[in-house]
């Protein structure tokens, strides 16, 4: 597991579920000590609170009981930093990398907890460019990518029922030359610099030669500093990537907008905009193990719909889902459920997509 993979796995725990998980009775954001002797009748007012969006805790009472959700772990079971990273691990399989609920086994994960000692520093290392200029390069090279329109991606697109008002709307984006793509990148930025910021691979090219179709993810002011690409043959593994860095804020987050109303929460950029072009609003996350606690401000006054696929690894998300907006006072319905009778509704190991009727 490495530094970037811990920071994301940590990033989508719920505190609260894993309070609970360890036998404490969270009530309102709320619990009693697990020190009970250090206070007044034993705790009988909890006297912990928990912040979900922070992913801390704190006993206003006793000032060693605080921490985030591996502290929490560490302090209730009396236990080191890997094995609560191994408890936490076997608990949430399905939110780490390539992981479902059987594909972790316990001693797969124990072997790769070993060599990871100490907790991670919360500083980030220096890099060859600031946060900021990192950004203005990611932003840049979006402006010199070509729109969709009369090319292979568009095609692509269309086929899945995705079609021009989408395109513009959501600033869909595509490599049409990729060598001079390529040389433009090298003219203007130091290679260790685009290495750094994801855009080029350690050949020292620039990456997504087969994944020519770019989802940028548009900003409240519809700038973008984070994208996915997606292969448009149908023959290349794996058919997404993603740009280095965690997932800053879901794909459409424009349509978090506070106002009240319900919307679609779906897994990957596809079937978001098989939504938008349906004029429903979606947004959408990579995976359920890229969605982030912190983000469920964003979904004030929203009732969420959750849209995964249809598959094992898309109910223990929604399951996983369902759990966290439930512990921060966020109503959800599951997409389809009541309606598995109908004829109409989505069979086993469909996405929304294939669903609305895209072609593969
Ligand atoms: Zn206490």
């Amino acid at each position: 597991m490495t530094e970037e993979e811990l920071k994301q796995f940590k990033a989508s725990l719920s505190i609260t579920a894993v309070a609970r998980s360890l036998g404490l009775d969270v009530v309102r954001g709320k619990f009693r000590c697990f020190c009970p002797k250090r206070h007044v009748h034993e705790d009988r007012t909890p006297s912990v609170s928990i912040s979900e969006e922070r992913g801390y805790f704190r006993c206003w009472v006793c000032e060693d009981v605080r921490g985030d959700v591996f502290s929490l772990v560490q302090q209730v079971k009396g236990c080191s930093f890997p094995e609560a990273l191994n408890y936490l691990r076997e608990m949430y399989p399905f939110l780490l990398p390539g992981g479902t609920a059987t594909a972790a086994t316990s001693s797969r994960a124990k072997n790769q907890v070993e060599n990871l000692e100490e907790p991670p520093q919360e500083t980030p290392v220096e890099g060859p460019v600031t946060e900021d200029e990192r950004k203005k390069i990611i932003l840049n090279f979006l402006k010199m990518l070509s729109p969709v329109d009369d090319t292979p991606a568009a095609a692509w697109l269309a086929r899945r029922r995705i079609y021009k008002p989408v395109w513009d709307k959501m600033l869909l984006r595509t490599i049409d030359d990729y060598g001079k793509l390529n040389e433009m990148l090298k003219n203007t930025y130091d290679q260790e610099v685009l290495q750094y910021v994801g855009l080029f691979n350690e050949k020292g090219n620039l990456k997504f030669y087969k994944h020519p179709l770019i989802f940028p993810y548009l900003d409240p002011q519809r700038r973008a500093f984070y994208f996915q690409s997606r292969a448009i043959d149908s023959s290349v593994q794996p058919k997404e990537m993603n740009l280095r860095g965690t997932v800053p804020y879901p794909y459409n987050m424009s349509a978090l907008d506070e106002k009240t109303g319900w919307i679609y929460l779906c897994e990957g950029v596809v079937d978001t905009l098989t939504f938008l072009g349906q004029k429903i609003d979606a947004v959408g996350i990579p995976g359920v193990r890229s969605f982030k606690v912190e983000w469920l401000p964003l979904f004030k006054n929203k009732n969420v719909v959750l849209c995964m696929d249809k598959d094992n690894a898309g109910r223990e998300a929604t399951k996983y889902l369902q759990e966290v907006f439930g512990n921060a006072g966020i109503r959800t319905i599951v997409l389809g459920e009541g309606m598995e009778h109908l004829k109409s509704s989505m069979k086993e190991g469909e996405d929304v997509n294939d669903w609305f009727g895209g072609k593969h």
